[in-house]
């Protein structure tokens, strides 16, 4: 029998910023769960690292507010590498629609303190990048300080200092309840030992939903498979390029090594636990892609480095955050609805706040707690990629 002071299950990047907030602000007595022999076969791995502030509801910019400029200086915080590269988001407009919800998003961004966000024209855009098909363009937005980390990388810094500070992390451990007395959460059961403890934060990514289950309650989280397509080495665009999006169709790439990542987010796509890569995928992905960047079209691409990973999405596409009414001692951190790589540093200080002191200055935290969905306080992000 273990004791710990908060328990955090799931050793993602979400879990091991918790983790490493947690400890940071004093809490040492911390045990991470983790079931698979090794971090980062969840969603993590499978992230294309894209962060940004370029979001249209308040809370998810103050996030990335917190989370931007901690990245940009993980490497001398945390002593580990977290690979972030500044290389920016652009947003490419093809209708006026377009425009003028690029403009009230980046009023709001603005308003909140993003500096480096601004309109760009499609002349620019076609200075900068002429190997852009540009002809439909009517102008951009662009963010220089948006970029890519390396998630991976990121997620292994968090929890190898937060284990440096006292946490621990158990690997190959799956957690298999949770029980609960008149004071709240109690204990919790796992494939090594049960661990008695008071705090117990939900950190298990699309499993997430299996988790709040052993405590009776219903969280409204649900995963669904996104596909990545890297190409072979590709020289015809240049590598400094940021993350760039047709807001026409939803296509998305970025530079990864040698080669570019394309990302679409198919409509037809539907929920489950599917992470098998659909070959079918590649024609789709790569006609928007030569549509779009008509050099493209001379790619290689080998379906066999292809894959597929989970967005745990909930009905709002912002994360629940924070303790639950019913259960003392109980906090989510989950549904990141596709951005838990870009939220992780944010959401590890806001539940390390939470847990400790029952409130937070980063955020308004009732915003995305879990209660917003019984009370019809939904707050729908429309900028999901
Ligand atoms: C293709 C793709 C592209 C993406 N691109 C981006 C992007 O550009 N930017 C961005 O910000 N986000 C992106 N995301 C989303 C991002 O990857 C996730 O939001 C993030 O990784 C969530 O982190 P997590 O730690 O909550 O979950 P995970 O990394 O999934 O970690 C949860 C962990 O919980 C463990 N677990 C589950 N159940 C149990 C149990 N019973 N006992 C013990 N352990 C358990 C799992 O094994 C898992 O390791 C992308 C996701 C995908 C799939």
């Amino acid at each position: 029998m273990q004791t710990a002071d908060v328990v955090i299950i799931g050793g993602g990047i979400v879990g091991s910023s918790i983790a490493y907030h947690l400890t940071e602000q004093g809490c040492k007595n911390v045990i991470v769960i983790e079931r698979e022999a090794h971090q980062g076969k969840g969603s993590t791995g499978k992230s294309m690292g894209g962060v940004r502030a370029q979001f249209s509801t308040p809370v998810n910019i103050l996030m990335s507010l917190y989370s931007i400029p901690f990245y940009a200086s993980f490497d001398d915080l945390l002593g580990y590498p977290g690979g972030y590269r500044p290389q920016g988001y652009l947003f490419l407009a093809t209708t006026d629609a377009h425009l003028r919800y690029l403009d009230t998003n980046m009023q709001k961004q603005v308003e909140l303190g993003l500096k480096s966000v601004e309109k760009v024209t499609a002349e620019d855009v076609a200075k900068t990048y002429p190997k852009l098909r540009t002809d439909d363009v009517l102008g951009g937005n662009f963010c220089s300080t948006d970029g890519f980390v390396d998630p991976y990388s990121a997620m292994i810094g968090f929890m190898t200092k937060a284990s440096e500070q006292g946490a621990r992390l158990w690997r190959g451990t799956e957690v298999t309840g949770i029980s609960v007395d008149c004071n709240g959460v109690a204990a919790i059961s796992t494939s090594r030992d049960t661990i008695v403890t008071r705090n117990v934060v939900n950190a298990a990514g699309a499993w997430a939903a299996q988790i709040a289950k052993m405590v009776n309650i219903n969280l409204p989280v649900v995963p669904l498979r996104r596909m990545l397509v890297p190409t072979e080495p590709f020289d015809e665009y240049p590598h400094s390029a940021p993350m760039t999006i047709d807001m026409s169709n939803g296509f998305h790439f970025r530079p990864e090594s040698l080669g570019f990542l394309l990302a679409w987010n198919d409509p037809t796509e539907t929920t489950g636990y599917k992470t098998d890569f659909e070959p079918s995928f590649i024609e789709k992905i790569l006609e928007r892609a030569a549509n779009r960047v008509p050099c493209f079209e001379n790619v290689a691409v080998n379906p066999k480095k292809a894959w597929a990973g989970l967005y745990e999405m909930t009905p709002d596409h912002h994360p629940i955050l924070g303790a639950v009414p019913e259960v003392e001692g109980f906090f989510c951190a989950n549904g990141f609805s596709g951005h838990g790589v870009m939220h992780a540093p944010a959401t590890g200080k806001i539940l390390a706040d939470l847990v400790l002191n029952g409130t937070t200055d980063l955020i308004d935290a009732t915003l995305l707690n879990l209660a917003r969905f019984a009370e019809g306080r939904e707050i729908q992000e429309t900028a999901v990629l």
